[in-house]
This record gives C-alpha cells, structure tokens and sequence, in this order.
C-alpha cells in the first residue's frame, strides 16, 4: 500500500518546484503577507517555506496530510476551491508520502505555536517511544512547513534529479511568477546558510514594479498593459489582464506566464495562440513576454483535470482566447502608429 501511495504522490509531487508550488498556493490561501523560502540542494535535502497567513488550528493538525477523506473536506475545503480544481487537498498527503514533512503552526488566537511531524499520512512522534500529539512551541503567527530529504524512499525519482542548481532554477522560477502575481506579498528565497537571499520582493508593490524588478528595467520600458472582458451588458463571466512587451531583451522565446483564477497553468493553446499574434512583427534575436491572467467561472474549468496533466481546460476556451489574442493585436498595432 505505501508503494502505490508512493507513486501517486509522485505524479502530484514530481520535483521540488511542484511542491513549493504547492506550499505557496496553501500560504497564499492562508492570506500571507509575507512568504519567505529556504532551499538546500534545490530542495531535495530542504525546502522551507514560512509564512505569516492565518495559520492552522491544533485540533485540524492530525487530519492534515491526510487523503482527501470525508474529514478533510469538511474541514479544510471549500467549495469554490473544489470546483476550480477538482482534486484537491492531496498536496500535503502527498508530501508527506515521499518526504520527511514538519509543521510549525500558530493561529492569531492561540497562545503558542505547535510541531506536527508526519509520515505516510499520519501523524508520528518526533522519536520513537515519544507520543505523535502535536508539541506547544514557541513560533509567529503563521504557517512554517518543512520538507526534508525528499524523495527519499523513491530512489529512481531521486536520481533522476540529481541537478541542484536546476532545480533551484525551477524554484526561483515557480517563485518570480507568483510574486509578479501577488506583488502586494513579499516574496524572499534563499540558500540554507546564505544571509542574503537570491530573490526579494517588497509587499505593498504593483505587477508593474514586480515585473521590472524580477525581469529586468529594459522590459518596464516597453510594458503595456490590456484588460480584455467578456463583451457583454449582463454579468461578466470572465475577464483578464494582460501585461506586454513587443521584445524582450532577455531572452529568445517568448516568457509566457499565465494564471487562470490565480494558480499557475499551462495551456499549449493559449501559449500557441499568444505567439501566433507575435509572428512575423519582432525584430529577428528578440522574444515577447507576456503575463496573462485570467478569472473565468470557477465552475467552468475542467474539474477532471488530474494534477498529474498540466494542461487547463474550460469553458468556450477558444472563443475566450481568440478575443484576448485579438485585442492583444490590437494594442500592439495601434502603438506601432
Ligand atoms: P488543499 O490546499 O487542496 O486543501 P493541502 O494538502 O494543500 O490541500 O492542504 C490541506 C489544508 O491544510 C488546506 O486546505 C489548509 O486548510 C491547510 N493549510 C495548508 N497549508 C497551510 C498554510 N500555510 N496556512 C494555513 N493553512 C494551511
Ligand atoms: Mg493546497
């Protein structure tokens, strides 16, 4: 049984950056303010990730990393939630399948902080012949998770990722996009031991400043911005904000981040049909970047989407995508005047 639980927490987990993907998406849930990460080994020996969101009540820490249960779903999810993502409340399960997981915790309300340490699903003792109940600690408000040595009971996963620095490569990516999309959170990553980080975000700042920040000045310059919405007298069922450059300076594909209802996705379409618009109009050496987010009725996303496939899916994809790519060609000619 540990084995199966193992490979599927595997398809949920496939690298230290789906899991910190993971983590952040908990924490901003959680209404954090402030994230900060701390890597070691790209992740595999430790990745930590602290922050000063809501926290979670004692009495919620032993169903935790549970299997999506009846109890799971009561407790943790709601509904907006479910339908957005269909299967949900696997992450920490799955962590915990794969990885030594630690939890520090403190709700605003409660007196202290407590340490919850798990394994398989289940709570269990910090040493052996210890009782598994979470112990009172001194801790903030908020939320600190650890992961340790992950993958260390998958050895063939493990090995496979034997390149640290691009995995922190893919941590730092997964962390720039979701500071360009939270830019009122401060985001730092760092190396275990290192006292400067390699990546700090203020709070209070805007998508703008985010982006010129993590992607350089050159791209600030040239930034536009278009917001697209269903064309409609009646209650809008989507809407989007798209931020642009013509070239970006830095790089020879085009950097596409793309959010649907604030998680990260991908969605080869969309991606292909964004670089259709840009065809034929960038000088040679020279790739776009752009940010798309877009809100779309949580009930209208594909609910059967498997963590394990990447790509999104939702209601009148097509037709939502070709208005974006059109008013997209729109702004682009109109600044070429
Ligand atoms: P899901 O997010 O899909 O519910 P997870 O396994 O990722 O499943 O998390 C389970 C639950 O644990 C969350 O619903 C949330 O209530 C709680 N939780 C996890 N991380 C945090 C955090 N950083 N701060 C507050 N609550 C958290
Ligand atoms: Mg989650």
């Amino acid at each position: 049984e540990s084995l199966i639980n193992r490979i599927a927490a595997g398809e949920i987990i496939h690298r230290p950056a789906s899991a910190l993907k993971e983590l952040l998406e908990n924490s901003l849930d959680a209404g954090a303010t402030t994230i900060r990460v701390t890597v070691k080994d790209g992740g595999l020996k430790l990745l930590q990730i602290q922050d000063n969101g809501c926290g979670i009540r004692q009495s919620d820490l032993p169903i935790l990393a549970e299997r999506f249960t009846t109890s799971k779903l009561s407790t943790f999810s709601d509904l907006s939630k479910l339908t957005t993502y269909g299967f949900r409340g696997e992450a920490l399960a799955s962590i915990s399948h794969v990885a030594h997981l630690s939890v520090v915790t403190k709700t605003r309300t409660s007196t202290c902080a407590y340490k919850a340490l798990y394994a398989d699903g289940k709570l269990v003792p910090a040493q052996r012949g210890q009782s598994e109940e979470p112990k009172p600690c001194a801790g903030n408000d908020g939320t600190t998770i650890t992961i340790e040595n992950l993958f260390f009971n998958t050895p063939t996963r493990l090995s496979a990722l034997r390149n640290a620095s691009e995995e922190y490569a893919r941590i730092l990516d997964v962390l720039t996009k979701y500071a360009i999309h939270n830019p009122k959170v401060s985001f730092t990553c760092k190396k275990a031991g290192s006292s400067s980080p390699d990546l700090g975000t203020p709070s209070a700042s805007t998508v703008r400043h985010a982006i010129k920040m993590l992607y350089g000045p050159s791209i600030e310059k040239e930034l536009v911005q278009v917001m697209v919405k269903e064309d409609t007298k009646h209650e809008e069922s989507w809407s989007s904000e798209v931020y642009f450059t013509n070239a970006n300076y830095q790089a020879k594909k085009m950097v596409f981040l793309l959010f649907i209802n604030s998680r990260l996705v991908e969605s080869s379409r969309i991606k292909r049909a964004v670089e259709n618009v840009y065809t034929g109009i960038l000088p040679k050496g020279t790739a776009p970047f752009v940010y798309l987010s877009l809100r779309v009725d949580p009930r209208s996303v594909d609910v059967n989407v498997h963590p394990t496939k990447k790509e999104v899916h939702f209601l009148n994809e097509e037709e939502i995508t070709t208005q974006i790519c059109d008013a997209l060609q729109a702004k682009i000619a109109e600044r070429s005047h």
